[in-house]
């Protein structure tokens, strides 16, 4: 293998050729995992009229503290029913329209209620409790920037603020495959030399959430034409992600029938364990990556490198991977050429998150794996991480 690349040249040179797609309409309602082609601007001021916070009355401050008698009673959505007179309160509910006139709300629980009447004992602040309108956000404000991945709060935020639509890049296709004569899918009865398949749907999960329209091809075996079958419908789609083959013995097929289609080679190689042969190449606007076949290896290279592939092609300002950082639960040996990710178990302190790697790293061991919920960053170098140092890490979970 030649040089390697390191992580950070690597995602570089695949960020550079994951050029934003197209962009459509998408409803909000549909809208959460994809990326905002378009800043996003308020449809109405929010609140759209000044609100009560509290269930209680609304009142002239100055006319307190006193005994006043209720002119009439608004509830959440209640159309209005004129100013508020001199002399008199508004009975609210939280939500309702503060009638002209009234300056504050004084909460319920603060007062005495009695016939029609209300005893408000102490004196009220002028403003309490009233949510100014467009106190949030004010029509045509932006409310979510271009670039942005849209989770709930954003989901949120563009509802209440009365947008209904917006432009998102397309969602990236992306097919999946797998290769290896070995490999049997699961509910299959395996024959001797056969393993059960988790890298399509473990591929498919890891970039869940990223926007892509994924699709998973059959099991391809190690021939010749059963892989020029599948790269090439693969090829159809704006990213191809192939699990096997890419190392150096003579059943790794990936690379050769991937170059043969087109594919241009932009490289082969990471300076990463697990996941060292990964490659990554282009044919037109198509993004082709090979991960390599064990497990582990696929998981971390989906996550490093595909993922963000996804959402650069979406056009996302911040495409990750999105690394957190927490402390070693123990000490962790540094690899001299190679990063390492170390799959771990979180523990919450007080203030910070302690991780322990799990037992089992070897890069088929992806049952054991399951217990953990991080990936711990071990950059390349000499000696170790020490007990209690900081180090970064990806979140499974
Ligand atoms: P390869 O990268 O094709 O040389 O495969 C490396 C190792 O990972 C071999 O032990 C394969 O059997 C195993 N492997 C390859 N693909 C898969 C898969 N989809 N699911 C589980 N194990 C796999
Ligand atoms: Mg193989």
């Amino acid at each position: 293998m030649p040089g390697l690349l390191t992580i950070e040249e690597a995602l570089a040179a695949i960020l550079e050729r994951a050029r934003p797609l197209p962009s459509e309409v998408v409803v909000v309602a549909r809208a959460a995992g994809r990326v905002l082609a378009e800043s996003a601007t308020a449809a109405a001021d929010l609140p759209p009229f000044p609100s009560s916070a509290m269930d209680g009355f609304a009142v002239r401050a100055s006319e307190t503290p006193a005994t006043l008698p209720i002119a009439f009673r608004v509830a959440a959505g209640s159309p209005s029913l004129g100013a508020l007179p001199p002399g008199a309160v508004v009975a609210i509910a939280t939500g309702g329209a503060v009638p002209e006139g009234a300056d504050s709300v004084v909460p319920i629980e603060r007062v005495s209620e009695d016939d029609g009447r209300v005893t408000i004992p102490e004196p009220v602040m002028r403003g309490a409790h009233i949510r100014p309108r467009g106190g949030d956000v004010t029509r045509g404000a932006v409310v979510v920037e271009t670039g942005t991945w849209l989770g709930p709060a954003q989901i949120g935020a563009l509802a209440a603020s009365g947008v209904a639509e917006v432009r998102c890049a397309r969602r990236p296709r992306v097919v999946v495959l797998a290769t290896g004569s070995e490999l049997r899918a699961p509910g299959e009865a395996l024959e001797p030399g056969q393993i059960y398949d988790s890298n399509r749907a473990m591929i498919a999960a890891a970039l869940a959430g990223a926007g892509g329209e994924v699709e998973q091809l059959p099991v391809v075996p190690d021939e010749e034409s059963a892989h020029r079958d599948a790269i090439a419908r693969g090829l159809s789609a704006d990213v191809l992600v192939t699990s096997g083959g890419v190392s150096m013995g003579p059943h790794d097929l990936v690379r050769r029938i991937a170059g043969e289609l087109g594919v241009e080679e932009v490289f082969w190689g990471v300076a990463v364990k697990p996941g060292k042969p990964l490659s990554f190449g282009v044919r037109g606007p198509t993004l082709v990556f090979g991960l390599p076949g064990n497990p582990v290896s696929s998981l971390v290279g989906s996550l490093l490198f595909v993922r963000p592939a996804l959402l650069a092609l979406q056009g996302a300002a911040e495409p990750g991977p999105d690394y957190e950082s927490g402390r070693a639960a123990t000490p962790l040996p540094r690899n001299a050429e190679r990063d390492e990710f170390l799959r771990a178990r979180r523990r919450r302190g007080d203030d910070d998150v302690l991780l322990e790697p799990v037992t089992g790293q070897e890069s088929h061991m992806i049952v054991r794996a399951s217990s953990a919920d991080a990936l711990i960053h071990v950059p390349r170098g000499v000696g170790e991480i020490v007990a209690g140092e900081a180090v970064r890490y990806l979140a499974l979970s």
